[in-house]
């Protein structure tokens, strides 16, 4: 069985940068297709690593415009396509998913529930596809749910947006792979409860055990190399910084 894929679409913190749409991610496995958040510019940047309606199951961390505005768009490409609306995709998401998809697309959520089945997330563990997908709550000022995804013995977990939190150690217990918010910079004056700083990150990485750390939610108004610089002062294996179009492979090398 192959491992599975995981493709970068959008790394952008907060709102999409000049080389990256705002948050998404592709993961792939047997010919399953989960998109993870569809933050601004996603939609554009994930028609070109897959077919508009290649799509098998779509996955919202929150409800922040970064993290799920294109699906507006994309229920707009589902309902008006030229061969007539497409049938309904999955779609799991916090309570309001729906309503706050119905606001972006001026619709109602009854038109929302045509072409996107609706599934509300909890903290739980559900089978999507051929992944086994865990979830649990962030430390974020709305709902917000952090991702561990299990597929043929590797595994990644993804934060969502998160100030520090032992769940996010939790949910990361020796993953493969941590792909980790980073969003602030330790010099700053940082409003608790919201995001990490990279060096945080790097911590909640050890903390985990994590064999790898890639970090993302990078906001474009913050040098990268100097938040891996300070991701390295408490993380000591593989890292690097999300790039839109980076292709991972989660376990690979062992
Ligand atoms: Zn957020």
């Amino acid at each position: 069985m192959a491992p599975m894929q995981l493709t970068v679409i959008g790394c952008s913190g907060s709102f999409p940068g000049p080389d990256s749409p705002a948050s998404c991610y592709l993961l792939e496995a047997d010919g399953f297709r989960l998109v993870i958040d569809m933050g601004n510019g996603a939609l554009g940047v994930l028609q070109r690593h897959a077919e508009l309606f290649g799509f098998d199951a779509i996955c919202v961390s929150h409800l922040h415009a970064d993290h799920c505005i294109d699906l507006g768009s994309y229920w707009v490409a589902r309902q008006y396509a030229p061969e007539g609306p497409r049938p309904p995709i999955p779609v799991y998401g916090p309570r309001g998913t729906a309503e706050r998809i119905a606001g972006l697309a001026g619709e109602d959520a009854a038109s929302i529930q045509a072409r996107f089945d609706v599934r509300d997330l909890s903290p739980q563990t559900l089978q999507i596809g051929p992944f086994r997908v865990t979830t649990e709550r962030m430390n974020h000022p709305v709902e917000t749910f952090g991702f561990r995804v299990e597929h043929a013995g590797r595994t990644v977990a993804y934060s969502a947006d998160t100030g520090q939190t032992d769940a996010l150690v939790r949910l990361a217990d020796g993953v493969d792979l941590l792909l980790c918010e980073a969003s602030f910079q330790s010099d700053h004056d940082n409003p608790p409860d919201l995001h990490l700083t990279a060096r945080q990150a790097g911590e909640h990485a050890t903390r985990a055990g994590a064999a790898q750390l890639v970090l993302t939610h990078l906001v474009p108004w913050y040098d990268r190399d100097r938040s891996l610089a300070e991701a390295a002062q408490t993380y000591c294996g593989p890292l690097s910084a999300a790039t839109s179009g980076l292709v991972l492979r989660p376990g690979a090398a062992r």
